[in-house]
């Protein structure tokens, strides 16, 4: 038992969620609440990265089951006194944004999901997608203007920064420095009859791109595809990357284990006990006949794998993991035989063991007992309804435990 379920909850997750849940839970929140795409979010962003955080960490996660939020924060010595990390930092971490240090040489990095099928992670596929970016203009190449006709920001002498002085008692003063008016921070000036007219003097433009981005067979959900270099372009900045991130859309059968595909079969008694063929689709359109033969016999939960039948490996598309099949069998409905005939079946079947009676017991000595069908869901329900019922309004008020529905 966790002692709160706070940060659980701030992701979607159960407190039992494995590592891979949890990721998950983080990598589709993240990327939604991200300033970039929900400005008005920042909390949530915040709150979402700090839960991560705190539950990406073994240790971490240890302390917050055992004492909550409040353990976390007095405990956290090694982290810091305890604070949080940036939630940008976290997220740039998470998707491999690089450190602070190398983003302030470089523009940012724009992160995408892309929602694939199993079957796309399984054929592989490429999806061509248009995006608007930042581009410094062609026509001035980035300049704003004819070559050498931009001139030094005499406001800022070309730092693009001003400071101001503010005097806040006779011998008492304080700097503030502020982006330059004159220049916007540009340092620079270009008077109007020299900007470029592509640009305005603005330097980049918004322009249309498409990139085509190719799954390979076997890439595995939150797998990130990089286009380095394809972010935003700035003046002075190296552009940032485009990352593309998959997303897995739940498949109707199959579920995906590292290579290995797994899916459940029901089968009817009879093709558990006297061998079965069944069809199933692959992801790429074949159809395996799966087959039991007779004297194979598969009882219910029996787990059973055809080689090869898997998921390809990233790179080695020709080797593929295991197709696992676990096994649900049906029984046949009550009274499917008249007795005689469940006699005859009875001879086919192996022997009873016969349960040991005291010697001597007579047969009239025992107490026949009945089974009846019960319903243990309902006879809880039922049991709260004794508090807001006077027994005389009770129907059943007479002590019915079972069903018999
Ligand atoms: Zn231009
Ligand atoms: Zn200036």
């Amino acid at each position: 038992m966790v002692k709160e379920t706070a940060f659980y909850d701030t992701l979607g997750v159960k407190p039992s969620a494995t590592p891979e849940e949890l990721k998950k839970a983080y990598r589709k929140l993240a990327l939604k609440y991200h300033p970039d795409k929900n400005p008005t979010e920042g909390e949530k962003f915040k709150q979402i990265s700090q839960a991560y955080e705190v539950l990406s960490d073994p240790k971490k996660r240890e302390v917050y089951d055992r004492g909550g939020e409040k353990a976390i924060k007095e405990g956290g010595s090694s982290s810091g006194g305890g604070g949080f990390a940036s939630p940008m930092d976290i997220f740039d971490l998470f998707f491999g944004g690089g450190s602070r240090m190398h983003r302030e040489r470089k523009g940012k990095n724009v992160v995408h999901q892309i929602s694939v099928s199993l079957e796309d992670l399984y054929n592989g596929a490429s999806r061509k997608l248009s995006l608007q970016k930042n581009a410094l203009c062609e026509r001035c190449e980035g300049r704003g203007s004819r070559k050498g006709a931009a001139q030094m920001c005499m406001m800022c002498h070309g730092s693009g920064m001003q400071v101001r002085v503010h005097q806040l008692a006779p011998g008492m003063v304080q700097q503030v420095s502020t982006v330059c008016q004159g220049c916007q921070g540009q340092g620079q000036r270009i008077s109007q009859k020299d900007r470029c007219k592509a640009c305005g003097g603005r330097k980049i433009l918004r322009q249309k791109k498409i990139l085509e981005v190719h799954i390979d067979k076997g890439m595995r959900d939150g797998q990130k595809i990089v286009f380095h270099g394809e972010g935003d372009q700035e003046p002075g900045l190296e552009p940032g990357d485009i990352i593309f991130v998959l997303d897995l859309r739940e498949h109707p059968q199959f579920t995906r284990n590292r290579d290995d595909l797994m899916m459940s079969m029901e089968l009817q008694l009879v093709e558990a006990l006297c061998g079965f063929q069944k069809p199933v689709q692959t992801l790429d359109n074949r159809t395996l006949l799966v087959t039991s033969h007779p004297g194979d016999l598969i009882k219910p939960g029996d787990t059973k794998c055809i080689v090869n039948e898997g998921m390809p490996k990233h790179r080695h598309p020709f080797e593929k993991g295991r197709l696992i099949i676990t096994f649900t069998v049906v029984f046949p409905k009550a009274n499917f035989l008249p007795n005689p005939k469940l006699k005859e079946l009875e001879r086919y079947l192996p022997e009873r063991k016969e349960a040991e009676r005291p010697e001597g017991m007579d047969d009239d000595l025992y107490i026949y007992a009945d089974l009846e069908d019960c319903n243990l869901e309902s006879r809880r329900r039922r049991r709260s309804h004794y508090y807001y019922m006077e027994e005389d309004d009770y129907p059943g008020a007479t002590g019915v435990q079972c069903q018999t529905s």
